[in-house]
């Protein structure tokens, strides 16, 4: 079975005037139809740029320099204004990171939730109505509430609608960036719970970005590492857990916290990421990565299967280097 989206070679960069942001460089990936890819990796690693660019939403500095975005087999990047219109919204939507900008304060949420079926659906606005009620009831709130402001509900609140927003007209792929970080600890998870039921009622794929493994392990089918906008290790959840293989993945996790290993010490990973204006040559993690050869210096990794659909961009695993696999 095709997948649903497949990105191939995707590059973005931003024209500033002190130069060009090297944002997504050449970044691969794919999801299929019901699944969550995890897409993880520190701030200003390109996650949300990935996700602008699948919406065709690039900011205008910015530019899709090169690749393809195939979504059911059609090219995105290829397709008519009005085609991506039709899409974005209906057949993928997103949840964006932070509720208190992403919802208009001088509309009441009951009229931001049906502009979004009323554009993408043929309905009268009695039905418009009635599906608003029904998918704001889904994600807890009240009809006696719909017609209310932004300011009168809480942060938790506020994401809900959001959601709702995003899933009103079940969606085939939601991108949900960081969905739960502007939240209280207290409610990420029931958030996060909510996000996940209602995903498996709609058959909905996800594209998950977020820099907690943890809601990774409870979450994701697959999961992308992602670094100085380049893809560095990618596979099934249990390949990127239990056969943890990239240096860089393998500090991530060794940097947080766990509650079934006995832990001294976390070790961050030393260093920062690079600038995307000015990235390091050959591998783009070598100044920060403890297992760095000559090579890593100059020439910068392929990707490599280690295993059947776990691929890991680094030059300890590539068979020229005889130092593994
Ligand atoms: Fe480290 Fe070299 Fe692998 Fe990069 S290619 S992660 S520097 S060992």
């Amino acid at each position: 079975m095709s997948d649903l989206l497949e990105i191939k070679d995707l590059v973005i960069r931003f024209d500033t005037e002190d130069g060009s942001v090297h944002a997504v460089n050449g970044i691969d990936l794919h999801i299929g139809s019901g699944e969550t890819l995890g897409l993880v990796g520190e701030t200003g690693a390109g996650k949300t740029t990935t996700a602008l660019g699948i919406l065709r939403l690039v900011p205008d500095s910015g530019k899709i320099c090169a690749g393809s975005i195939s979504y059911k087999n059609v090219d995105i990047l290829k397709m008519s204004d009005k085609n991506i219109l039709d899409i974005r919204g209906n057949e993928i939507s997103m949840i964006f990171q932070d509720p208190m900008t992403a919802l208009n304060p001088v509309m009441t949420i009951s009229a931001q939730v049906m502009e979004v079926i009323e554009r993408h659906q043929a309905c009268t606005r009695g039905e418009a109505r009635a599906r608003m009620i029904e998918i704001l009831g889904k994600v807890g709130i009240r009809p006696e509430r719909v017609d209310e402001y932004p300011h009168q509900f809480s942060g938790g609140m506020k994401q809900r609608v959001v959601i709702a927003i995003a899933l009103a007209c079940n969606p085939k792929l939601l991108l949900a960036d960081e969905p739960t970080t502007a939240l209280d600890v207290t409610i990420q998870a029931q958030v996060m719970r909510m996000i996940n039921d209602l995903k498996k009622e709609f058959g909905t794929s996800m594209i998950l970005i977020t820099h907690d493994l943890g809601i990774v392990a409870k979450s994701c089918d697959s999961v992308a590492i992602m670094y100085a906008g380049e893809i560095v290790e990618f596979g099934s959840l249990e390949d990127i857990f239990d056969r943890t293989s990239h240096p860089y993945t393998k500090g991530l996790f060794a940097s947080m916290p766990r509650l079934d290993v006995e832990t001294e010490r976390l070790m961050p990973i030393a260093g920062l990421m690079p600038d995307p204006m000015e990235l390091p040559l050959g591998c783009k993690f070598h100044p920060r990565c403890p297992h760095r050869m000559e090579i890593c210096t100059t020439d910068n990794p392929q990707g490599t299967e280690v295993n059947y659909g776990h691929l890991v961009k680094c030059h300890l695993h590539t068979t020229k280097n005889g130092d593994m696999d």
